[in-house]
């Protein structure tokens, strides 16, 4: 299936599958960040990535769609419930909130969700919620397309 990032042609051609899927345990997805996350909000199972995705560059179905991926290289979806903590938790926490959230939101910005309050309520939904035991190994950022150097400019006056 192509465009797996469009969930509104996702939606429609599984919906041709619908009894297929009602007897699978999980649904692999060979595709990017974004097209995992997509595939997760249309469909009621663990959806697992096939790929680390370290490249977003090709042509994008995405349309309309607020999932977002980092390509960090090391895909943790399958542990998420299908909600990038790279992309969407504030300070890209890997285990778990940091303990700063309140009513759901990030404390980082209250208008924003806690990313982790969406992944711990998808992984109750599915009935995963003992993945959240599983530690996650701390990431090889060297992998990560988004990896930038920082570079800090001193002028004059800060001297
Ligand atoms: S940033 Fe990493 S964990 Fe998040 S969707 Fe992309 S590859 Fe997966
Ligand atoms: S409140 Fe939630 S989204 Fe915000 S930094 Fe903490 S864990 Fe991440």
């Amino acid at each position: 299936m192509d465009f797996l990032c469009n969930k509104i042609l996702v939606a429609t051609r599984l919906a041709r599958e619908a009894e297929g899927l009602k007897k699978a345990d999980s649904v692999l997805a060979l595709t990017c960040g974004i097209g995992v996350q997509a595939v997760a909000k249309v469909v009621d199972k663990v959806v697992h990535p096939a790929a680390n995705t370290v490249s977003l560059g090709g042509l994008h179905g995405l349309w309309p769609a607020e999932e977002l991926c980092q390509a960090c290289g090391e895909c943790v979806l399958d542990y998420t419930g299908g909600i990038c903590p790279i992309a969407f938790c504030a300070k890209h926490l890997l285990n778990g909130p940091c303990g700063g959230s309140q009513d759901g939101k990030c404390e980082v910005d209250k208008d924003t969700d806690c990313a982790w309050q969406l992944i711990c309520d998808r992984l109750k939904s599915l009935g995963k919620l003992d993945s959240l035991a599983r530690i996650i190994e701390a990431k090889n950022w060297q992998q990560s397309a988004s990896l930038e150097q920082r570079k800090i400019k001193f002028t004059k006056a800060m001297l």
